[in-house]
């Protein structure tokens, strides 16, 4: 017996987008909600006098909080958390949050130092 000359070729499924249907590599949901969104950074002093750095508004749903705190502990070394919707690092890194943002694809007009 002759095998099958219909051979299926088993293409990778590529990961569809649940906003607007398309596969993954060509969805632009999420660079256009980094850039209408608007997301403010500022400081602030907590318990014992530490300082924090607070990331507001940016949509949980369209982009990964855990991926971008990952990649904002990465840069500026040091601790963070995810607080209801809100990145929380520890010290002062406003002014670094805001170039790293930018260089992430959030447009700089969307991002506000408060
Ligand atoms: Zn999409």
């Amino acid at each position: 017996m002759k095998k099958s000359m219909v051979r299926r070729t088993k293409k990778e499924m590529s990961e569809i987008c649940s906003i607007c249907g398309l596969p993954k590599e060509l969805c632009v949901c999420e660079a256009i909600a980094k850039e209408s969104q608007k997301i403010f950074v500022k400081s602030e002093k907590k318990k014992f006098g530490k300082i924090y750095t607070i990331i507001e508004g940016i949509d949980a749903k369209e982009i990964s909080l855990k991926e971008l705190l990952k990649g904002l502990k990465n840069r500026l070394a040091c601790g963070g958390t995810i607080k209801q919707g809100t990145i929380e690092l520890q010290g002062e890194h406003t002014k670094e949050v805001k170039k790293i943002l930018i260089e992430l694809g959030f447009a700089p007009s969307a991002i506000e130092i408060k």
